[in-house]
């Protein structure tokens, strides 16, 4: 089996990686296939069960991190777990296709470290952190005091984007996406002799 790439987006809460990893996914040259998190938090708005999320209770979840079924987890928020299911990556590489990922930083980071040389990592900016709280009050899916939370944690995923391969700031979107691409297409194209 050959093994895809990984490409992996990490952002504050807000900073729209959503839609920059959503345009790539329609990208069908890229050949990506999206890596669909367990999460232990509500499902929200229009999300579905095995697309947006494998939705687990905390039970369940805390059941597969004993088992050691995740190549990373994090408790992003007060009880909310969000992890990568190592079955996950299997499911999509058996497909043939390079896996994308929307998480957090430290997943994000831990993937990399996992597997260096086949991943890119790349953390979106918001242009500030005002700009962010606008953004999420828009959206209008949280309550305030889960947006305070959400920013309260942004200053301090800010302050991890050197970490990261590449950092694309998310101010004008369509200069965001270009650049995501262009940065995606040549990583994917690269020769690589590692596994
Ligand atoms: P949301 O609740 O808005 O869907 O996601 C909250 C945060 O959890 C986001 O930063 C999202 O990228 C992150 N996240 C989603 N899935 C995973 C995952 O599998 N692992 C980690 N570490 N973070 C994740």
């Amino acid at each position: 089996m050959k093994k895809g790439k990984l490409l992996v987006f990490s952002a504050p809460s807000g900073s729209g990686k959503t839609t920059i990893v959503r345009h790539l996914l329609a990208q069908k040259e890229l050949n990506l296939e999206f890596s669909i998190s367990a999460t232990s938090r509500a499902k929200r708005g229009e999300e579905i069960e095995g697309k947006d999320y494998y939705f687990l209770d905390t039970k369940s979840f805390k059941n597969k991190i004993k088992n050691d079924d995740f190549l990373e987890w994090e408790e992003v928020y007060r009880d909310n777990f969000y992890g990568t299911l190592k079955s996950e990556i299997e499911r999509i590489w058996a497909l043939g296709k390079n896996v994308i990922f929307d998480i957090d930083v430290s997943g994000g980071l831990r993937i990399k470290r996992n597997y260096p040389e086949k991943t890119l990592a790349i953390f979106v900016k918001p242009p500030s952190i005002d700009e962010l709280k606008i953004r999420l009050k828009k959206r209008k899916t949280e309550s305030e005091d889960k947006i305070n939370m959400r920013v309260a944690k942004a200053s301090a995923e800010l302050a991890t984007a050197p970490l990261f391969d590449e950092i694309v700031v998310n101010e004008i979107l369509d200069d965001a996406l270009t650049e995501a691409y262009n940065l995606v297409d040549t990583f994917i194209n690269q020769n690589d002799n590692c596994e």
